[in-house]
């Protein structure tokens, strides 16, 4: 099962591919994993209580942000919590 999708960050279209969440396979939403980490880092820093270290990754945020809306091919970026979190 293999279809095209709209990105439900950026609005990009792009193949569906199934990956495993636990034992489940589920269909992508995202048109790359720099999308899927976008989100989920978002995610984190809203529910994270206001303090200077949110205040910086919400600096860096922004700075992903248009670094993603910037690029041409979707996968011009790459997973995005490894640049950040990998060295
Ligand atoms: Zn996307």
């Amino acid at each position: 099962m293999t279809d095209e999708n709209t990105c439900a960050r950026d609005g990009c279209t792009f193949h569906v591919e199934l990956v495993m969440i636990g034992e489940t396979p589920m269909p992508t939403v995202y048109c790359g994993d720099s999308c899927a980490d976008f989100e989920w880092f978002r995610r984190a820093i809203e529910n994270a209580a206001p303090s200077r270290d949110v205040a910086a990754a919400l600096q860096h945020l922004n700075a992903l942000e248009r670094l993603l809306n910037e690029r041409v091919q979707p996968f011009e970026v790459g997973p995005l919590l490894e640049s950040l979190y990998g060295r």
